[in-house]
Order: C-alpha cells, then structure tokens, then sequence
C-alpha cells in the first residue's frame, strides 16, 4: 500500500470494535518522508474529534519538546517536520489502554507507515510504542538512555508526554533522552 492507500485502509477500517465507538480515526499527521518518526499510543477524546494526533495537553507538552530540538509537525523541510503516528488509529473508549487484540489488528498500519516514511530515527514515546516497536514488557524507565532499532532504524524510548504531565521531575530525563536521540540523529550524518 502506498500513502493513499494506506490513508483510506485506516480511514475504512473496521477490523476491532474501536470502529464502532470512534469519531474519526486519527491516521497521523506530518512529513511523509520526516526523518524523524513520532509513535504514541492511542487518540485520546480531543484527538478522536479532530482526526489529529497529540492534540491536547500531552500535544502541547509534545510540541515544546519538539520545538526545544528545532523540530515541528507543521509544514517544514523533512528534516525538520516530523512524522506522528500513534499504536492505535482509533481511540479507546475512556482512554483506557489498548487491549492485546487491537495492537494485533492495528500495528500493520503503523509498520507500514514507518516503510513508507523511512526516518532516520523513531522516538517511541510509552510503553504500547515500545511493546509494538521493540517486542519488549520492560519499564521504560529501563529501556531508556540507549539506542535500540526497530528493523534497521535507531529507536529511542522516553516517557510519554500525558505521564510526563502527571510526574514533572521526569521531564529532566526525558529531556536526556531528546538530547540523545539528537546525537544518534547527528551522527548518521
Ligand atoms: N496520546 C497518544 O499517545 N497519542 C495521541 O494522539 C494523544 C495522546
């Protein structure tokens, strides 16, 4: 599938009971061939209405984060627009986590996305983006702080930005972690 394609499967899709409760499903948003690859977890209420991901708190906590190392998702060269994309394309009903079944049916999507784009570097952001990405159960408190690859591409694992809202002091590592995805970045040259 190529990018409309693959647009219109997820627009389409109906392959978990998620379809049945969304608004709209929430495709991702950004360059589609960014360097750098964004992967949250799921839509949340204000996401589901807009068809937008990371659009609420935890967006704008994103942003900053992603302004602080010269990065955007608006329009922008692709070395400086982004690329996000969540596990989930359809929000869980009261935000609760997503359940083994639909990561099983929905992750395609997300790997597809990641082919087509291409980056040089992924930021997995919580624990559903590293379960997806790097098959791991580990806390990401002990992931983080190393390079670790989704088929070729370095992966980064931090906090995601709704827990970093709810525990501030971890927003020093997390910023450790930007920090080090901007130098396995760099040095790919
Ligand atoms: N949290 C996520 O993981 N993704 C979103 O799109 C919004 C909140």
């Amino acid at each position: 599938m190529d990018w409309p394609a693959l647009r219109a499967a997820v627009a389409g899709c109906t392959a978990c009971k998620l379809c049945s409760s969304r608004r709209n499903p929430v495709f991702g948003v950004g360059n589609e061939q960014a360097r750098w690859m964004i992967v949250g977890e799921a839509p949340g209420e204000q996401e589901d209405r807009k068809g937008e991901p990371f659009v609420g708190p935890a967006g704008k906590l994103l942003d900053n984060m992603l302004a602080a190392i010269g990065l955007t998702r608006s329009e922008a060269p692709p070395e400086r627009q982004v690329f996000i994309a969540n596990v989930l394309k359809c929000r869980p009903p009261q935000n609760r986590n997503p359940q083994p079944e639909e990561i099983a049916q929905c992750e395609h999507y997300l790997k597809r996305q990641i082919e087509l784009a291409q980056p040089r570097i992924i930021l997995a952001m919580g624990r559903f983006a590293v379960q997806s990405l790097l098959q791991s159960q580990d806390a990401i408190g002990r992931l983080r702080g190393r390079v670790h690859r989704y088929r070729d591409i370095p992966v980064i694992v931090t906090y995601h930005p709704a827990y970093l809202l709810r525990n501030l002091p971890d927003k020093a590592r997390s910023w450790e972690d930007l920090c080090l995805a901007l130098d396995t970045f760099r040095q790919q040259g």
